[in-house]
């Protein structure tokens, strides 16, 4: 499965460099600096010379088609992989300076479909910070859009999530987690959006819990969902390893490149939506 293969391709073993430094409280400005990668010595390089600089609180989308570099770019930010050449900066701290605990807990994740325990959904939500009372764990469930559904459930709160999440919705875990990011309110957020079919109510429910959590933060979103794609500060076409083209989604669709293709392709032509 997937540990075995990251555990074969991981080019360099992640630890702390010794002497690491602590993150102080960060301000979220997000750096890549000529950063290429390869997932192995004799694999092909994934991401060549990429320059990116995400300032505090910006929301930038990555596009592009499968295979490109989007979810690679995400990896390097929050070190699950170390670059190959170049430097990934969190407010001018290169991240290999870093202590890895203390790099990853300013920065919250969103997978796709998101893993949870198989404990109490109050449990899953305040898994970053135990103390948190249950007051507060419903403030964010509710900003996050899961109060109702949980409250819904036969035990509410304290309703047992079993093994794999079956007995949730890819839409509820996800509605989770992002309450689990609001509780533990990291400055830099890394999204990726699900592709999965999500029926259309808690779609819209997502969509609306995606923007009170990325208000205020820095945010990578790899982005499939047009709403987020416009309302980021900054599009990211990503193709072959390389940021092809940049800017908002205006301009982009100005441009006539590849942009205005994915966006016809995917979004058709006609009025938009979200
Ligand atoms: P995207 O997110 O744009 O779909 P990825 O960043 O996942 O693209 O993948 C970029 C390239 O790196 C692809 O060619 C993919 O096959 C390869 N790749 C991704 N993860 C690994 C891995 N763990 N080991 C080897 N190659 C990988």
């Amino acid at each position: 499965g997937e540990q075995v293969l990251n555990l074969l391709d991981t080019p360099a073993e992640i630890a702390d460099l010794p002497g690491a430094s602590e993150l102080p409280e960060v301000r979220g400005t997000v750096e890549l600096v000529d950063v290429s990668f390869r997932y192995g010595e004799d694999q092909p390089l994934v991401l060549r010379d990429v320059n990116l600089r995400i300032e505090s609180g910006q929301t930038i989308a990555l596009v592009g088609p499968t295979g490109a570099g989007k979810s690679t770019i995400a990896k390097l930010i929050n070190r699950t992989y170390d670059v190959g050449q170049g430097a990934v900066k969190i407010d001018g701290w290169d991240v290999r300076q870093i202590k890895l605990s203390s790099l990853q807990r300013q920065i919250g994740l969103i997978p796709q479909d998101p893993f949870l325990f198989s404990t109490s959904i109050l449990d899953n939500i305040r898994y970053g910070w135990m103390e948190a009372d249950l007051e507060a764990v419903i403030q964010s469930a509710k900003l996050a859009n899961a109060h109702e559904f949980i409250q819904a459930l036969p035990d509410g709160y304290q309703t047992k999530v079993l093994e794999g999440g079956v007995n949730l919705s890819v839409g509820q875990r996800q509605l989770i987690c992002i309450a689990r990011t609001i509780l533990t309110d990291p400055r830099i957020l890394i999204l990726d959006e699900a592709t999965a079919n999500i029926d259309t109510l808690t779609e819209a429910l997502i969509q609306e819990a995606t923007a009170s959590l990325l208000a205020g933060r820095t945010a990578i979103v790899i982005a499939h969902r047009l709403s987020t794609i416009r309302r980021a500060d900054m599009i990211c076409v990503v193709a072959n390893g390389q940021i092809v083209e940049r800017g908002t989604h205006a301009e982009l669709l100005a441009e006539g490149k590849l942009y205005q293709q994915i966006y016809f392709s995917q979004f058709g032509q006609g009025p938009t939506r979200g």
